[in-house]
């Protein structure tokens, strides 16, 4: 975008439609009516109804015109903790950790759901019996398990310091039930999946008492962010999606506005 003075500000677009975000075809209906010449009215009431990746879009570059927010933290953002580290899905994970934990890595991340759960229990257990007790080990099964599995799950990770949280475990839709499991569990669980926009966490997340993950490209406008995990700052997961130039570089900044005690999924070299 630029302004009368022809200065510029860049956003990036990056949809994600399984996250339940606009497609690329909305964003780009956006993006045509308002080139041009418009007033801000027009623009506020043409993002108002626009999906939410748009408006992360949007709202960056809006905010690097006017020199705010992540615009102007933008290349003055501090150096990000220390990212998670993905583990290879399967037995691959028992060796994998081993040259990340040399690289310096604490925090690692392992996808669960994929293969037979029994088995992949047997793996955690063989994990666990290896990692170090400063390591962090955080599972996302990406809404895979049934309440039974689930519940299979909680028991093996029942009182078990290293394990950070369990991302998802169950459909966005079960939060009262994944809630009430985790209580009962003492098993920290953080949803993702169920609060990807401003919308779906508004819906599912307004009273969840555990984690968040958010991916800032997906949820709204960068002030929408602000306003939600107002009060909140201190359960975030802050993690990346498929944005890559601007985008990436907004949703560090806006992670470093508030420091969270996570390590953030960002990607790693
Ligand atoms: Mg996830």
């Amino acid at each position: 975008m630029k302004d009368e003075q022809g200065r510029g500000g860049a956003g990036e677009i990056a949809p994600v439609p399984w996250f339940g975000t606009e497609t690329v075809e909305a964003a780009l209906v956006v993006c045509r009516r308002l080139e041009g010449d418009r007033t801000d009215a027009f623009l506020e009431a043409a993002l108002e109804s626009a999906g939410p990746c748009t408006r992360f879009g949007f709202g960056c570059a809006l905010e690097e015109l006017d020199g705010s927010g992540v615009g102007r933290r933008r290349g003055a953002a501090p150096a990000a903790p220390r990212a998670a580290r993905l583990l290879p899905a399967g037995s691959a994970v028992l060796e994998a950790w081993q040259s990340h934990w040399s690289n310096g890595y604490r925090t690692f991340k392992w996808k669960v759901g994929v293969e037979e759960g029994k088995d992949e229990r047997v793996l955690l257990r063989k994990l666990l019996a290896a990692l170090p007790a400063e390591a962090r080990l955080r599972l996302d099964a990406n809404g895979a398990f049934s309440a039974a599995g689930c519940a299979a799950w909680m028991e093996a990770l029942a009182g078990e310091p290293r394990v950070e949280f369990l991302e998802q475990p169950m459909p966005p839709g079960y939060e009262r039930k994944m809630a009430s499991m985790a209580e009962a569990s003492g098993v920290r669980v953080a949803l993702d999946e169920s609060v990807a926009t401003r919308e779906q966490a508004e819906r599912c997340g307004a009273e969840w008492p555990g984690i968040f993950v958010l991916k800032p490209a997906l949820f709204g406008a960068p002030r929408e962010l602000r306003a939600w995990r107002r009060g909140r700052e201190d359960r975030i997961v802050y993690s990346t999606a498929f944005e890559i130039g601007p985008g990436g570089a907004a949703v560090r900044a806006l992670a470093a506005e508030a420091p969270s005690r996570f390590a953030p999924g960002f990607p790693v070299a």
